[in-house]
């Protein structure tokens, strides 16, 4: 946290965006943001009510390699990197489709370390209820980015296939998507994920059954955890979500309102930053 408020005073910046660090409050204290743009950060939270100026240089870095780029792909890549990492492969965004034991990683040792780990399996609540996996070491980075107000880790499994073949079971009950605008307007209902979980985990008994035939019995670990509650900087939500977008307007300013997921919510309308990652920008706090 103290490294949080070092940093808070900072008021402008400039250089290539990336997502922003969002770290978890607790009952008394909100999310804390960090814009990230280059080398430089500037806290947030401090900046509630203020005027904020973001103008996009028209540059783009790549977030992986840092090369410029005319376009960028995958919500900041270039289109080398694009085209060969494995982050972003379409197997990341459909975990049941991994295909390293087809010997066809685009990166193995990439894989190893990153989906050979340990996933959770989690229901969040962002606009209503969702199933979704992660890395266990992304908790609770995953559920703040998705702006869940509510999380519960109900599955751990060994390996990213695993997790994608168990979400694969819950999505044909339970949703994986989130709603932004419905996120953003704040007017989310809070759910009683622990019923939630036991009302899926029985409706889904005989397949997860099966499941565990195939993959092993010990492959899949239920979790007793207890629900997150994340509480987000916003000092108000917007009536009507209007979004700002770097490639249509350079300049994005306003009163900053509020922080949720990924999202700057202006008195002017919102935007997704981590869609803009690796578009160089100055960044100004009045
Ligand atoms: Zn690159």
């Amino acid at each position: 946290m103290s490294d949080l408020f070092s940093v808070a005073d900072v008021s402008a910046a400039r250089g290539p965006l990336r997502k922003m660090d969002i770290a978890p409050g607790d009952a008394q204290t909100p999310v804390q943001y960090t814009l990230r743009a280059g080398e430089q950060r500037i806290g947030l939270n401090a900046h509630l009510g203020a005027s904020l100026r973001l103008v996009h240089t028209g540059a783009i870095h790549c977030v992986h390699c840092g090369r410029a780029t005319r376009k960028s792909f995958a919500q900041g890549y270039c289109y080398p990197c694009f085209k060969s990492l494995a982050q972003c492969d379409t197997c990341i965004v459909k975990p049941e489709t991994c295909h390293y034991h087809a010997g066809t990683c685009r990166e193995p040792t990439w894989g190893e370390q990153h989906c050979f780990q340990p996933h959770v399996v989690y229901l969040a609540n962002s606009s209503g209820l969702k199933v979704g996996i992660t890395r266990k070491t992304q908790l609770p980075t995953r559920w703040l980015d998705q702006g869940a107000i509510q999380a519960l880790p109900i599955l751990e499994v060994d390996n990213r296939l695993q997790s994608g073949l168990v979400e694969t079971l819950f999505k044909q009950v339970v949703g994986d998507r989130t709603n932004w605008r419905a996120m953003l307007k704040g007017d989310v209902a809070p759910l009683d994920l622990p019923a939630e979980r036991d009302r899926l985990l029985a409706a889904l008994d005989q397949e997860l059954a099966a499941l565990k035939r195939r993959i092993g019995e010990q492959a899949i670990g239920t979790l007793a955890a207890t629900p997150v509650d994340l509480h987000y900087p916003v000092l108000e939500f917007p009536g009507k979500v209007v979004s700002h977008n770097f490639d249509k307007s350079p300049e994005v300013s306003g009163r900053l309102m509020g922080l949720k997921g990924q999202y700057l919510i202006f008195d002017t309308g919102v935007i997704n930053l981590r869609k803009f990652g690796g578009y160089e920008v100055e960044v100004a706090i009045e």
